[in-house]
């Protein structure tokens, strides 16, 4: 099957053109072992359009200063982009105010700084934070750390075995020792999309504040946090087509205003004397010693390129592309699908009978075919379903029905091979 949509049609009320789209990922015009590449481990990593690494190549060749120090036209340019993309992000997730948009490092770091800083200052000893069974290792390694530091203990939300959060055991889990919750909006293991709104009006029942990983629904959906009523959202810049090593922790203002600071350092103070420093205002407070400048330039060009596509012609683009998948994998009767949820963005696991993950993902390799095999630091929920690993394919807004078919393909040779 061919790409639905004629060429030349990318605007938003014509829905997403995919031919026109791929042209603006120059990988994808790479060969592997001889075959065009087939990429589907976007929610490892996403590839990057042109007009991103023109704008980081742009940065570093005509613009390079540090920013907020200096006084003179490189640096104030430099600052002034830093900033508007900061704006930009806050229009993209619907937040209410640029203060609470922090850039760091990726989702990993923005979960890390939430949890020793809001964490360690209201979470204490008998004190419960809430987490579900299909967690990325990033949800949950850092709950940990801040449970052994003060003495807290981690709950569980249990799932179903099509892979939903059993919503009416979430409630329960809640009580008066539960001071936070931390969920995952979609799984990047099984393609959950988490019944975010509700969990959080749940949880703000019990005055208990939520925060929102944002790391694999950002990339397929429109996101906005007011509506959700999200404390804290996080999400990492690289699987939206953005550069690694930037990211964004969203906070209401009051809670950031009201945080210590995560890293100590240059640009996050007001004053320093060797008796006493104190902190500059939210949301440079978070933003110790020099980011990643190229980087928040380069998000801010993948903001555009994304906002020119439009996030729901993304959305319903993709949706059907995920749908023929689960419609032609289920064909093939040696493979499993591995959580069959109520909604599901993005993401597709599964097993193949009598081959090992990594087998069929390196026979796939030799085809030019590229998807992830393991336990996708999610190793809690392979227990939940009694496997060490999965294969898992993810996809972007650039595959299309041909990549489908290829890995079709390919995965009928993987099973005659182990036949
Ligand atoms: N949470 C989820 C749901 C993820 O998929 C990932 C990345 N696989 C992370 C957190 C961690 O993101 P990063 O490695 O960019 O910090």
């Amino acid at each position: 099957m061919s790409d639905a949509q004629p060429t030349g049609t990318s605007t938003k009320s014509r829905g997403l053109d995919v031919r026109e789209a791929r042209r603006d990922f120059p990988i994808l015009n790479r060969e592997i072992h001889g075959h065009p590449l087939v990429y589907l481990d976007n929610a490892n990593t996403s590839q990057k359009p042109q007009g991103t690494i023109d704008t980081i190549t742009h940065y570093y060749r005509d613009l390079n200063a540090n920013i907020h120090r200096g006084v003179y036209e490189l640096s104030l340019h430099t600052t002034r982009v830093y900033e508007e993309v900061r704006g930009k992000v806050r229009a993209f997730i619907g937040a209410a105010d640029e203060r609470e948009i922090v850039f760091v490092r990726g989702t990993t770091e923005g979960i890390n700084l939430v949890a020793q800083t809001y964490g360690r200052t209201h979470i204490g000893a008998g004190d419960e934070i809430i987490v579900t069974t299909m967690e990325h290792h990033s949800n949950i390694v850092p709950w940990q750390m801040l449970c052994e530091q003060v003495g807290a203990t981690l709950r569980v939300a249990p799932i179903t075995v099509e892979g939903d959060v059993i919503l009416d055991e979430y409630r329960s889990l809640f009580n008066k020792r539960t001071k936070f919750a931390a969920i995952s909006h979609v799984s990047n293991a099984i393609g959950t999309v988490n019944p975010a709104k509700e969990m959080i009006a749940i949880a703000h029942e019990h005055s208990v504040p939520v925060l929102l990983d944002g790391a694999q629904s950002v990339p397929h959906f429109p996101v906005d946090v007011q509506d959700l009523d999200a404390d804290f959202y996080v999400f990492s810049g690289h699987k939206m087509y953005a550069p690694t090593g930037i990211g964004v922790v969203y906070g209401k203002l009051n809670l950031l205003e009201e945080m210590p600071p995560f890293l100590g350092g240059g640009d996050m103070i007001l004053t320093v004397s060797f008796e006493k420093s104190t902190w500059a205002p939210v949301p440079q407070k978070f933003e110790a010693g020099t980011p990643n400048v190229a980087g928040v330039f380069g998000l801010g060009a993948t903001l555009d390129y994304l906002n020119g596509l439009g996030m729901s012609q993304i959305q319903e683009y993709e949706d059907g592309v995920v749908s023929y998948a689960v419609e032609r994998l289920s064909t093939l009767d040696d493979i499993t699908i591995i959580g069959t949820p109520r909604q599901r963005t993005g993401v597709i696991s599964f097993t193949i009978k009598g081959v090992h993950p990594h087998d069929a993902g390196t026979i796939l390799d030799r085809d030019g075919i590229a998807i992830r095999a393991g336990h996708h630091c999610s190793q809690p929920l392979m227990e939940f379903y009694g496997v060490p690993a999965t294969n898992r394919v993810s996809f972007g807004l650039y595959n299309n029905h041909n990549d489908v078919d290829r890995l079709v393909a390919g995965l009928e040779t993987v099973i005659e091979v182990f036949r």
